[in-house]
């Protein structure tokens, strides 16, 4: 264990091995800990879809003209998370199981056809292609669904990748960059020694203190817990999420499938089997537990896939997980410095699959550049709990 560094990322998951990657390829001297192994929350146990076109969970009972610049900027951060994610195989020189596939967003209902119509002049405006399709067309593009839908919309963008992999190989490529890894390290306290010190911060672990001139707290759903040990407030909260995996069926099913007045996410994955999701919450233990499900998550998920997707009736469903989610309750992620704790920063990103890669990129341009403050919104502000 070293005992100074520049840079100590806490969280090994795919924030904080995306960050260490980014920031060890600009000769950034990092050292990344991780409580536990690397990848085994969220970013280990998430579905894996891209989710670019704006979603449910972006969604209030508001339609001001501020929400709609909300949705805007959120659409844009979705939009080079999607350039990013085209390119990712080949920047890790690695499979990590990346398929276009493209995205349907279902409704049911006339009014949820509307948002589809709302929505898509938005993504329009930002640069995203959807585009909103119903009765016959919409049949012809998509025979498998439900002939009882009012309408989709189709983003030819989206898709999925594999979990398991990214944050991983992320890790490996940091490491294979100069940073140094430790796991099973937690993070026990951090002390602040002082503005005048170079290096300001003492970070206490069972196997030691080390020294550093910065932190990047991406602590997943203990990221508040972390800003808490050097008294920073943040926007969060959390979830426990459930996920269920149905046996293989002959292969029909390309793109992801979402809806947008209810909670499912579903895809047929390249073995077949179709993971079928979209927010169902699941019971939430105490660490190191593991997360437990409720019947009635799968039972009212699989439901709703069901009515939209009614072949999945003869499929069986043969396992279900959970996981623990971060979410802020302004949508957007927490990313940068803090200004009342200078050299403390976070990385945090509810839609974290989706857009872990570019906000943990985005960061490190910020901490490698001479004017961070003009990169990163100010929505984002780290500070703004307080
Ligand atoms: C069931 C489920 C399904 C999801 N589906 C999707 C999806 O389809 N698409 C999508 O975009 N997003 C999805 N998400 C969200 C996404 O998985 C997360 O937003 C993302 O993985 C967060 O990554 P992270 O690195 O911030 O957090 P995590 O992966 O949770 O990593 C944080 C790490 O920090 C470590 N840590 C915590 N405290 C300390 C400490 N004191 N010291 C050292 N280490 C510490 C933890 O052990 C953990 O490994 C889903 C989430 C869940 C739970």
């Amino acid at each position: 264990m070293p005992h100074e560094v520049d840079v100590v990322v806490i969280g090994g998951g795919l924030l904080g091995s995306a960050l260490s990657y980014y920031l060890s390829i600009q000769g950034v001297e990092v050292l990344l800990l991780e409580r536990g192994e690397l990848n085994r929350e969220a970013s280990g146990t998430n579905a894996g879809s891209f989710h670019f076109q704006i979603a449910l969970h972006q969604l209030t009972a508001n339609s001001s003209e501020a929400e709609e610049a909300r949705l805007f900027g959120e659409v844009k951060l979705q939009l080079d998370a999607a350039r990013l994610w085209a390119e990712l195989e080949k920047e890790l020189s690695a499979d990590l199981g990346v398929h276009t596939t493209g995205g349907l967003m279902v409704a049911e209902t006339k009014e949820e056809l509307q948002v589809l119509r709302d929505k898509q002049r938005i993504e329009e405006m930002a640069g995203l292609e959807t585009h909103v399709l119903t009765g016959s067309e919409m049949l012809d593009f998509a025979p498998y669904l439900s002939n009882s839908l009012s309408g989709i919309a189709y983003c030819p963008q989206e898709g999925h990748a594999n979990p398991l992999i990214v944050g991983p190989i992320y890790a490996a490529r940091a490491y294979e960059n100069g940073a140094q890894v430790r796991t099973h390290c937690p993070v026990e306290s951090i002390e602040i020694m002082g503005t005048s010190v170079p290096h300001r911060f003492a970070v206490r672990t069972p196997s030691g203190i080390i020294r550093c001139r910065r932190i990047v707290d991406a602590a997943g759903a203990w990221t508040s817990e972390v800003s808490s040990m050097v008294g920073l407030r943040l926007p969060m909260g959390l979830e426990g999420l459930h996920v269920n995996v149905t046996e293989p069926h002959e292969h029909f099913l390309n793109p992801m499938v979402q809806h947008i007045g209810k909670r499912l996410t579903l895809k047929q994955t390249s073995n077949d089997t179709f993971i079928i999701g979209g927010g169902w919450p699941a019971r939430r233990e105490n660490y190191p537990t593991r997360y437990s499900n409720y019947w009635d998550s799968a039972a009212g998920n699989i439901a709703i896939a069901v009515r939209v997707l009614p072949i999945l009736k003869e499929v069986k469903l043969v396992r279900t997980w959970a996981g623990i989610w971060a979410y802020t309750k302004d949508f957007a992620p927490i990313v940068g410095e803090s200004a009342i704790i200078p050299g403390f920063h976070v990385a945090m990103a509810p839609t974290g699959f989706t857009l872990g890669p570019m906000v943990a990129k985005l960061l490190a341009e910020s901490m490698t550049s001479r004017s961070p403050n003009r990169l990163i919104p100010a929505a984002y502000s780290t500070d703004r709990g307080m």
